[in-house]
């Protein structure tokens, strides 16, 4: 009676053990189905000097287009990352991000290149990184009649998500419609300040729409009612699309130019900022 008692025991036992052993395999196999299927980042740029040198920088590439985009598929750390070359301008830019977003369902989306600074403060080389983003040609002019001119300084911020509705009898869509910036993008950034040797690197407000703004008053006043650090032509519309998804989403901009402090427009921020983004995307994977 005993000695059932105690082979019963054993079977029970050694059942547990081989049961449990199942268990371990069946995670080890989910871990490695989970490692082939990593979402990628993407890093935006829209000019060739702007996305070219990051391209460069990834192992096993490979090329795809769709329309104008071009994206190039690689490895950063052997973790897939995605350089897109968008064009420039807020069209291009939106359409490439769904498209992205639709192709590769990205972890992740950086959007990045030059800008004008808005900020006395800020010079050629130094870096913004993206807490706010905010569409700085969605606006709407005052009423005026015939014969009585145009005054720039009246227009009113358009929000265009704020409702369904006419953006231009709707007084809700009078605001400025800010996109945040993914707070552990931005903490990867932050992190990783100090390799940007070539200017400083500050948190701020990136202003994008489809005009070059040359006019230092008109500079000024995006700066003191937007809050704009800097200025460029692509971030909001990247950002509007990764909300619409719900895709995080940072903007990193370098001065190529400030017309505020006669900062000369200089192309090789272009290969310096991709610098400083390659360091964040690492610091991104590594956490
Ligand atoms: N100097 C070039 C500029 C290219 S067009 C030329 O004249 O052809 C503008 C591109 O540079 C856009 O991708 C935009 O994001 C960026 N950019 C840099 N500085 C800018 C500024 N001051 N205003 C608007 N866009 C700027």
């Amino acid at each position: 009676m005993k000695n059932i008692r105690t082979i019963a025991f054993v079977l029970f036992i050694t059942l547990i053990f081989s049961f449990l052993a199942g268990c371990q395999n069946s995670t080890e196999g989910e871990a490695s189905a989970e490692e082939n299927e990593q979402q990628p980042i993407i890093i935006q740029g829209p000019m060739p000097i702007e996305a070219e040198n990051f391209a460069a920088k990834l192992d096993d590439v490979e090329e795809e287009t769709s329309g104008n985009f071009v994206f190039y598929k690689g490895k950063v750390d052997n973790y897939p990352v995605i350089v897109m070359k968008t064009g420039k301008g807020m069209e291009n830019t939106a359409a490439a991000t769904a498209i992205a977003i639709e192709k590769f369902d990205p972890a992740a989306i950086i959007n990045q290149g030059t800008s004008g600074g808005h900020d006395p403060d800020l010079h050629v080389f130094d870096i913004v990184l993206g807490e706010r983003t905010v569409n700085i040609g969605s606006l709407k002019t005052g009423h005026r009649e015939d014969e009585e001119g145009i005054a720039p300084k009246e227009w009113i911020p358009m929000d265009l998500m704020a409702s369904e509705g006419s953006a231009g009898e709707d007084p809700d869509a009078e605001n400025i419609r800010y996109f945040e910036g993914d707070i552990e993008l931005l903490e990867a950034a932050k992190a990783v300040k100090d390799t940007h040797e070539e200017g400083k690197v500050v948190e701020g407000t990136i202003g994008s729409a489809d005009v070059w703004n040359n006019e230092v008053d008109r500079i000024q006043w995006f700066h003191e009612n937007f809050g704009t650090s800097v200025e460029e032509m692509e971030g909001a519309a990247g950002a509007q699309i990764a909300k619409a998804y719900d895709v995080p989403y940072l903007g990193i901009r370098t001065l190529s130019n400030n017309k505020t402090n006669g900062g000369e427009y200089n192309p090789d921020t272009a290969e310096a900022n991709q610098e400083y983004v390659y360091e964040v995307v690492k610091e991104y994977i590594s956490k």
